[in-house]
This record gives C-alpha cells, sequence and structure tokens, in this order.
C-alpha cells in the first residue's frame, strides 16, 4: 500500500499534475494520529528510518495510503481505508452502487513485424482501434435485468422538529425582507403545529404520540399538513367491510382472505415458473 513514486524524476506518474502530486503524496511525518477540527484524521507516519523500496525507488512512511492490514490479508487485494468523521459521509455507503456501471477507454495497438521499421504507422486506424469498454459482470447485469432495487433505506426517517412556540427555524433567501419573513403566517406552521391541528382534525389521531405520528400519518411539505397515510386504516364498521379489500367486496371471508394471498395457494407455484422462464432453458424447466 505505497504511493508512487512520483514527484520530481517521475513525471509521468498518474497522480502528477503541473510537476506536483494531486494526492498531496509524500505526506508530513507525524507521531500519533489525530482528528482535526474539520473532522479530517491526520495519520501517524512516524519518522523511524524504515524504508522498503517499490520500483527501485526508497520510500517510507511519507508514502504509505491509508489502509487496514487485516482486510488486505484477509482478502488479499489493494483495500483503501479511511475513518469516517464528518456528517454527510453517509453518501458513500450508496455512491458507488448507483454512479452506474465501471467504464473504461481502450486504445489497441498492432504489434509491428520484426523487420518493420518503428516509424511505420501504415495500416494503423487511430480511431477505429479507440475503444469505449463497458464492463458488466453476470451478477450485475442479472441484478439489473430482473429490475432489483439499486439500494433502499429501511426504516425511513421522517424528522420532527420540537421547539417553543415561535421558536421553529425558518429559511429564507439572503434577499428576503426580514420583515415579511417574520410576518409570513406560513412560517410558522410546523410539523408540530400541523400535529397540533391534525390532532382537532381527526379524532383516531389522538391515539398516537407525536413520534407515532409519521407511521400513521404522511408529512405534505407542499401543503404543510398531515394526512392519513392511505390503506393503513385498519377499522372496520360492519362485515361487509371486513370483506372488503382495497375498495373491493368480496362474497366470502375466505375469498377476502386469498386476494392479498393471506391463504396459501398455486399461485406460488406459478411465480416460480414465470421466475424461471427468464432465466432457465426449456429442458432445465422440463426437468426440474
Ligand atoms: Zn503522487
Amino acid at each position: 500500500m505505497i504511493h508512487g513514486p512520483c514527484g520530481e524524476g517521475h513525471p509521468s506518474c498518474a497522480c502528477m499534475v503541473n510537476g506536483e502530486c494531486s494526492k498531496n503524496y509524500p505526506k508530513e511525518y507525524c507521531e500519533k494520529t489525530t482528528i482535526l477540527q474539520n473532522g479530517h484524521v491526520r495519520y501517524a507516519r512516524p519518522k523511524n528510518r524504515i524504508s522498503t523500496k517499490k520500483n527501485g525507488v526508497a520510500v517510507d512512511n511519507a508514502f504509505v495510503l491509508l489502509h487496514n492490514v487485516d482486510l488486505c490479508v484477509k482478502y488479499q487485494a489493494h483495500i483503501n481505508v479511511e475513518r469516517v468523521s464528518r456528517d454527510g459521509m453517509e453518501k458513500y455507503l450508496f455512491k458507488y452502487f448507483t454512479k452506474g456501471f465501471d467504464c473504461s477507454k481502450v486504445g489497441l495497438q498492432r504489434k509491428r513485424a520484426s523487420g518493420e521499421s518503428s516509424t511505420c504507422t501504415k495500416g494503423v486506424n487511430e480511431i477505429q482501434d479507440y475503444l469505449e469498454c463497458r464492463c458488466i459482470a453476470p451478477n450485475d447485469a442479472a441484478w439489473r435485468l430482473l429490475q432489483f432495487e439499486i439500494h433502499h433505506t429501511n426504516p425511513s426517517v421522517e424528522r420532527l422538529p420540537v421547539h417553543l412556540p415561535l421558536g421553529n427555524s425558518v429559511v429564507y433567501n439572503e434577499d428576503d425582507s426580514l420583515e415579511q419573513v417574520l410576518q409570513n403566517p406560513w412560517n410558522q406552521i410546523t410539523k408540530l403545529t400541523a400535529w397540533f391541528e391534525a390532532n382537532k382534525t381527526y379524532p383516531e389521531a389522538v391515539c398516537y404520540t407525536y413520534a407515532e405520528f409519521p407511521e400513521h400519518f404522511t408529512w405534505h411539505a407542499d401543503g404543510k399538513y398531515w394526512d392519513y397515510r392511505r390503506g393503513t386504516v385498519k377499522v372496520a364498521r360492519s362485515y361487509s367491510e371486513i370483506r372488503t379489500i382495497e375498495g373491493q367486496q368480496y362474497p366470502t371471508f375466505q375469498a377476502a382472505c386469498q386476494a392479498p394471498g393471506l391463504l396459501g395457494d398455486d399461485r406460488e407455484w406459478l411465480s416460480a415458473i414465470v421466475d424461471a422462464a427468464h432465466w432457465a432453458l426449456p429442458y432445465q424447466l422440463r426437468f426440474y
């Protein structure tokens, strides 16, 4: 896990921009690891005179990349590891799954015949021999073909503000008139005040605490109000309502249970066959 060698004498190293290393190597020596005010971490790089050679160049702690020895040994791979200590870093959990497929640009060069002059470029079509490649692994392809989710968050989080009367935060533009911002009644409505209103409007709402509220009600930011979460009303006022699923009334209780798939039936075999039809060969379908 050694960077470079770059710097003077190695201008062709990929990190070199305008004669300097764009990754700021070699790093400064440092006796112990410290976490800086801005959340960055300064790792220990003791000046202990231990050095090694990479491509014939002597390098020491100043060139070591951030890593974890256990992970490198276990996976026998080049793995960068860095401590996460700033807000917003969780985006890295999702970023690499969603940013798209791996790509590479490849130039193909024809091997020159042994007797040929080294300056001869006859017959080489530079444009044609330049390829833009997409690297896609079979599991990646299958995942997208079968339209599985690329990511999902669970549980979903609804941030509920708690504040004193008129003590809520307000977002406004730099050039807005402060007086108008303060006098605008719209700015005084928050999820908390709207919860008070919802409790007056919906008699059922009083069963839930503020924290439980988002499970049963949806926040509409455009109109700043709470509304019943669709499909979560679990009450019935008659037998016929028990037999009603998604607006359709069924003749029997059994049929009403069958509709949302609460009872076992042949559907799982049907969907297994439909599933297999996408990936199995005909003889495999017959065999299994
Ligand atoms: Zn460098």
